[in-house]
């Protein structure tokens, strides 16, 4: 398709380094020039507006009311313009074979359907043969393996043994390995302690999942990658104690990055209370004192990317379980509605999740919005190999830009938004600042509240072996 030159003009452009005026040429679908008084057929006037790299979000399970499709399209009105799902086997849906065959059919049908150019995670599950299928993972362009450390009746949990050897098959190979970092045994004992004392309502589903269950598994999993010299990546850290921890490690000169969602930023257990298993997400959302120290943890570099861990279900799908894994208690067993234990795991955020971190973090003065930048478009990009094409807006790079707001005040809900959920953990809030402009390689995504770009033209970007080349000796603390 052929592509209008155009110069996005008079924007405050923003980089992890600093913020600075300058007009962007974008020509051939890529980042032509950053400069002063650029000229081109077609003028995007951003005066007055922030101009960004566009969002990355590298952590989402565009399964379940959203796929791909859907899932794109609410992403990129978030300001979102590349997404990294999790794909793994297919076993779930009711057809059991091996990841990466399942990866192989889920990156097809997202070629087709997304809106976003995406890469994949490959998300292991305890029956998957990890020696086998890391080499021809790597060989698919998909380098980065999540593990899960919780959810053992689930039949999600990776087995010490099992999770050490994926661990050094991907370090051998230039891989990367993620872990959900929860001690599971742990869970699933406190959850029986529960039902057998018929407490199974609301209030006490943050009490099964205590932040020392987090702290014990983030420790875990550095040792076994410490043992195999295997990069470490810890998805939605949410315990006030571990970013502490994280600088002690790194500072010890291990490579471990850290990752935390806007849920864990901006929300408390409170939406569990007052809204029941529409606040149900593991790790649980906890207390304000946890919020803080994620935000710091966020600005000290001890925290290195935001991403959404976005789960887009419908309000009937949390209340009333669905796909039978999903429920602590195993296949078969049909939830009861007030058995916070039986409702589904996760909600929605990819849609409000710049939007979130830009008003309470930015606007609050947590963190500044170089920092946002970081955490939000180029330290993704560095961790997961997509460097220096996405993330940053530099002469080279995808024209991947959005434009933003600072003067729009919106209140957060579920009627706005464009995902197939009918639900957001964060209806009513009141936030200063909105995306209204995006483009990817140039092409328009969204322009006047419109979604300007078809199906068809996303791209899968395939990680290669140079992953995280850009953070070999992760991200330092200050
Ligand atoms: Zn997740």
């Amino acid at each position: 398709m052929a592509k209008t030159d155009c110069v996005i003009r008079g924007g405050l452009v923003v980089s992890g380094k600093g913020i600075a005026r300058a007009d962007i040429l974008v020509g051939n679908g890529v980042i032509q020039k950053v400069g002063e008084n650029l000229k081109a057929p077609k003028a995007i006037d951003a005066s007055g507006k922030y101009v960004l790299p566009g969002i990355l979000d590298v952590h989402n399970h565009p399964v379940y009311a959203d796929k791909m499709d859907t899932f794109s399209i609410s992403a990129a009105y978030g300001g979102v313009t590349t997404i990294i799902p999790f794909f793994g086997n297919l076993a779930a849906w009711g057809t059991p074979g091996k990841t990466s065959e399942g990866i192989k059919k889920m990156i097809e049908e997202s070629e087709r359907i997304s809106y976003l150019d995406f890469a994949v995670h490959a998300a292991f599950f305890a029956e998957d043969d990890v020696k086998a299928e890391v080499p021809e993972l790597l060989k698919m362009g998909v380098p980065s393996f999540k593990m899960f450390m919780t959810y053992p009746k689930r039949g999600m949990m990776m087995p010490d043994d099992k999770m050490l050897a994926a661990m050094a098959v991907a370090a051998a190979d230039g891989g990367l390995a993620m872990v959900h970092a929860e001690n599971g045994y742990a869970i699933d004992y406190l959850v029986e302690k529960f039902i057998a004392e018929g407490k199974v309502s609301r209030e006490y589903f943050m009490l099964s999942q205590p932040n020392i269950l987090e702290v014990d598994a983030v420790q875990r999993a550095a040792t076994y990658a410490a043992l195999t010299d295997c990069p470490l990546y810890v998805v939605h850290l949410s315990a006030r104690e571990v970013p502490e921890i994280i600088i002690g490690m790194k500072q010890e000169g291990r490579r471990i990055y850290g990752e935390t969602c806007p849920q864990y930023l901006s929300l408390t257990n409170q939406v569990v209370l007052e809204r029941g298993a529409l606040g149900k997400v593991g790790p649980p959302l906890r207390e304000k004192e946890d919020n803080e120290a994620i935000w710091r943890g966020l600005a000290s570099h001890a925290i290195d990317t935001v991403a959404s861990d976005s789960c887009n279900v419908r309000v009937e799908q949390k209340e009333w379980g669905g796909a039978s894994k999903n429920l602590i208690a195993g296949p078969g067993v049909k939830p009861r509605p007030g058995n916070i234990f039986e409702a589904r795991f996760g909600m929605p955020s990819v849609e409000s999740m710049l939007q979130v971190v830009y008003h309470d973090g930015v606007n609050s003065g947590r963190i500044t919005l170089p920092r946002l930048v970081q955490t939000m478009c180029e330290n993704p990009a560095k961790i997961f190999g997509l460097y220096p094409k996405k993330g940053v807006i530099q002469e080279g790079s995808d024209a991947d830009i959005v434009v933003f707001d600072p003067s729009i005040p919106s209140t957060l809900s579920a009627e706005n938004m464009h995902s197939n959920a009918d639900f957001t953990p964060f209806e009513g809030k009141e936030v200063m600042g909105a995306p209204v402009f995006s483009m990817q390689r140039g092409e328009v995504i969204i322009e006047g509240g419109q979604l300007r770009r078809k199906q068809g033209s996303a791209r899968f970007l395939p990680g290669n072996r140079d992953l995280a080349a850009y953070a070999k000796n992760g991200f330092p603390v200050e």
